[in-house]
């Protein structure tokens, strides 16, 4: 059994983009990423700091918004509007979820779609549906891009996603049935009938639920490869920080099983703020 290492899968994109952040650089273009928090959810604030660190290590100039959670729809919205005509912007995140009372969807529609560094605006949700020139959700690119460089081969395989949320499950069941890429997908969620008989006749498993344990290893075909997107905080008191990070598979039981697995952490996490940096750094590109 081979453990897929998102870490350093990450870690070499992200040198491959500094090389390209240099080379931009020489043309006298810094990419920029303008990075907005609503509140102080705790994970949110974690997984944008992880992010703005990010940036620092490859040479995106980040700018922070870091928001009261009393923020007004319009007050974002005219952020989003300056941030949209910042020359010095190329992409512009907004950590969701975005605390009650405020409408992410009108928050997304309001981003300039050339700087839809997540890639959840309708337009590139679109264009990528149609197989064109996208700026690619960052989670199912990232899984993607994670099992080409594992080696895994998806075309002609029968991939099983469990989940259909906007940004994982649908987006990278399309993703994955693109000409190209020529997996044959079935996509599962909370409302499918008997979710083992899917599971199990998976090649290749993703899972995105949010629930840790939703799959089991008597779920799981002996040779299959399981891609675990979960993240889910269990309390623990032997932590300092008083929680650990599981999956939504069990990885004890299902690791002897599979042929090759995704780790929490250190799977499919780091490769989702790779390919964040990947996309301002696209976008940067293509205001040349
Ligand atoms: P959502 O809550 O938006 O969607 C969860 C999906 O799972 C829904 O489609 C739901 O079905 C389905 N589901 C829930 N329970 C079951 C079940 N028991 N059996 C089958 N299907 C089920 O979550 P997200 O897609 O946003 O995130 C999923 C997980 O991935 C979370 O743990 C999240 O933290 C993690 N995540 C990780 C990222 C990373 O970079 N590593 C990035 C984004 C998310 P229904 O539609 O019927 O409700």
């Amino acid at each position: 059994m081979k453990i897929i290492d998102g870490k350093s899968t990450a870690a070499e994109i992200r040198a491959e983009l500094a090389a390209q952040v240099a080379s931009l650089g020489a043309e006298g273009i810094v990419p920029g990423l303008a990075v907005v928090l609503v509140g102080d959810n705790p994970a949110s604030l974690s997984y944008v700091t992880a992010k703005e660190r990010a940036c620092a290590e490859v040479g995106i100039r980040s700018f922070p918004h870091h928001l009261p959670a009393a923020t007004t729809q319009d007050e974002l919205l005219a952020l989003i509007a300056r941030l949209n005509a910042d020359p010095a912007v190329h992409g512009i995140l907004v950590q969701l979820p975005l605390p009650k009372g405020l409408d992410e969807d009108a928050v997304i529609l309001a981003i300039s779609p050339e700087k839809d560094v997540d890639g959840f605006h309708p337009l590139n949700a679109g264009r990528m549906m149609l197989g064109q020139r996208a700026l690619l959700p960052c989670t199912p690119h990232g899984i993607c891009i994670l099992l080409e460089r594992a080696g895994v081969r998806v075309a002609g395989r029968h991939v099983v996603v469990v989940g259909r949320s906007n940004i994982v499950g649908k987006p990278l069941a399309n993703l994955l049935l693109q000409k190209g890429a020529d997996a044959t997908v079935t996509v599962c969620h909370s409302r499918t009938p008997d979710l083992a008989e899917h599971t199990r006749r998976a090649d290749i498993l993703v899972v995105a639920t949010g629930r840790p344990n939703t799959v089991t290893a008597d779920m799981v075909k002996d040779g299959a490869v399981v891609v675990d997107v979960g993240v889910n905080r269990i309390p623990d008191a032997t932590k300092k920080r008083g929680y650990r990070l599981v999956g939504d598979v069990d990885f004890e039981g299902i690791a002897p099983k599979a042929s090759a697995i995704t780790p929490v952490p250190g799977g499919v996490g780091p490769m989702t703020i790779a390919m964040l940096l990947a996309n301002t750094v696209e976008a940067a590109r293509r205001c040349r």
